[in-house]
């Protein structure tokens, strides 16, 4: 029977309140110099403790998921509750008043991505084995989709998947893959026909990492960590039972998952450093008095108060069944704008302390935001993209030229 929505905060207030986690205090104003400031958008961590991470995120989401509240509006064959996403907004809502640990993007990609992915297009098999395993947090994914010739132009990929009875074979190179060190399954997109226009060629699979032939290589950032990868698959040998999707359709499936990241990647708030963060930092730095120190904070705070207010619109849009549309693409931007903004104050309030590291409690941090950002113009479509995006999709202005849409993929200029 399904609870009403007062029922089931009681009962997800008493769960909470019940984990242990330690509470968030009410006020969020920054005491200056007391305990340790993280304002990064990417983790700067070492593997040891990025894997620390991942454990306690999976642990938490376990205990989640045997409480009924790890896949609250999945169905019950996939061990979720079946309830509308007020509960899950409800829920959300309650568990942001607790201390959890940071969040990791590989945990967002398996769960809020590839999971539903899945759920619309694998197999039987890989619905009953991957998808629990997934919204319980025992398994990670990531997504195995850019290549060094193929980033916004992806149908431009180039990893060869050949059958051969009742297996493929594949060789190619992967970039950018995020969190592929620790996960335990990719979703691999690869040319299949060459001989067929970009679009038409592809054939999806989810790949064992650790299957013969994969090799993980992380990349170091210019913010320190290593979320990235490069991923080399040589001589690869995959069962054909491995394939999501019909042979050719890997496009769909890449744009099934493409449609879940615009839509996850809309409500990213609260990445990196806050003016809140930075208002301690100038009264600190005694610049409060400065005109454009506060030009620059009052921006931040508008573009935070606008980011909210987009959100709670597409809340209500979502909850009257109205399809996010390229607005996800406005969205993106808009966030990535909010950090932008947070950037231009940082670089204001504490100048050189941003890059020589003197020692002083919350000033050299602030690299970890700045040196952050700018992966997140890229990263699901960068910036000109999504203009592209919203031009032709939501301004219906005239499309671009794309003069090797029915090319066979072969014959394309690479
Ligand atoms: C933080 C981060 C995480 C990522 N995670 C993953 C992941 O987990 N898995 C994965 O598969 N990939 C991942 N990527 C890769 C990401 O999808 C690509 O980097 C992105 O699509 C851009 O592709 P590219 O890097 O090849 O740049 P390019 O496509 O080579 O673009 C270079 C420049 O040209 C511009 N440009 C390209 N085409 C056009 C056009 N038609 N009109 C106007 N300007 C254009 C771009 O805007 C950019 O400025 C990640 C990237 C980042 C930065």
């Amino acid at each position: 029977m399904t609870p009403s929505l007062e029922d089931f905060r009681t009962e997800a207030a008493q769960f909470l309140a019940a984990s242990g986690l330690p509470r968030r205090p009410e006020d969020d104003t920054v005491v200056w110099g007391v305990g340790e400031l993280d304002v990064s958008v990417f983790h700067n961590l070492s593997r040891e403790a990025e894997a620390a991470l991942i454990d306690e995120l999976k642990s938490w989401q376990r205990r989640k998921f045997e409480a009924g509240f790890g896949a609250i509006t999945w169905e019950e064959a996939y061990g979720g509750r079946g309830l509308p996403v007020a509960y899950l907004d409800a829920f959300d809502e309650l568990e942001s008043r607790y201390q959890l640990p940071r969040p990791h993007e590989t945990f967002s990609v398996t769960q809020h991505l590839i999971a539903p992915t899945v759920r619309l297009l694998g197999t039987d098999a890989m619905k009953k084995e991957l998808v629990p395993a997934f919204l319980r947090g025992e398994q990670m994914c990531c997504q195995l989709f850019s290549e060094p010739s193929a980033g916004s132009d992806l149908a431009a990929l180039g990893t060869r998947a050949v059958r051969e009875g009742d297996e493929w074979v594949i060789n190619g190179q992967k970039v950018w893959s995020s969190g592929a060190q620790f996960a335990e399954w990719g979703e691999l997109l690869c040319r299949s026909d060459p001989a067929v226009p970009k679009h038409a060629g592809m054939t999806a699979f989810m790949i064992p990492m650790d299957w013969p032939g994969v090799e993980i290589r992380p990349l170091r950032q210019m913010s320190g960590g290593t979320s990235f990868n490069e991923v080399f698959l040589t001589d690869v040998r995959l069962p054909d039972s491995y394939r999501i999707g019909a042979p050719g359709d890997g496009w769909k499936v890449a744009l099934t998952t493409l449609g879940f990241e615009r839509q996850a990647s809309s409500n990213n708030a609260h990445v990196g450093g806050s003016w809140r963060q930075l208002l301690a930092a100038a009264q600190w730095a005694g610049v409060l008095d400065d005109p454009f120190v506060r030009q620059d904070l009052a921006r931040a705070v508008v573009s935070e108060r606008l980011g909210l207010v987009a959100t709670a619109r597409d809340e209500k849009a979502r909850d009257n069944g109205e399809p996010m549309g390229a607005i996800g693409s406005v969205r993106m931007m808009q966030w990535v704008g909010r950090m932008l903004d947070v950037t231009a104050a940082a670089r204001r309030i504490l100048d050189h302390r941003l890059v020589v590291d003197s020692g002083e409690w919350g000033t050299f941090v602030w690299g970890d935001h700045v040196l952050g950002v700018p992966g997140y113009r890229i990263a699901g479509g960068s910036d000109e993209i999504q203009r592209n995006i919203i031009a032709e999709r939501y301004l219906g202005m005239p499309a671009e030229p794309r003069g090797d849409r029915s090319t066979p993929w072969k014959e394309t200029q690479r």
